[in-house]
């Protein structure tokens, strides 16, 4: 008998028990679950990127990665026909952006959470999920 390297149970011969075993791959494949899920959103995002770069050129392109940037967002990116939030009072490049914070601040005074949403000119809007 040896000790199992994770929950130190006595354990045949491997280094780790079944038990922990069974654990670790359930643990792998939950993470790689996860990876797929955000490789897709990534591709997602990049599609719905490309096109409004292919339909308004790459001048929007950078200040929407400037403003998405800011606030800490990329996955989950959609094309919307109306928004719902309030305009801020500062445009970026002369676009109009909307928040609709849903934490500010939270326990810790510091995480903002929330949509925005970028018009572009077709009077459509890229729709996102922030948080901060
Ligand atoms: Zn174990």
């Amino acid at each position: 008998m040896t000790k199992c390297r994770i929950c130190e149970e006595e354990t045949a011969e491997k280094e780790i028990c079944p038990s922990c075993q069974s654990d670790q791959e359930t643990m792998k494949q939950a993470f790689e679950e996860e990876e797929k899920h955000n490789r897709e959103l990534m591709n997602k995002d990049s599609a719905i990127l490309k096109s409004i770069e292919e339909e308004f050129g790459e001048e929007i392109i950078k200040t929407i990665h400037e403003e998405l940037q800011e606030s800490c967002s990329c996955l989950g990116l959609a094309i919307v026909d109306k928004q719902k939030g309030e305009k801020s009072e500062e445009t970026r490049d002369g676009i109009n952006i909307y928040y609709d914070q849903t934490v500010n601040g939270g326990y810790e005074g510091d995480s903002f959470e929330g949509w925005i949403w970028i018009e572009l000119p077709n009077k459509k809007y890229l729709q996102s999920y922030y948080s901060m």
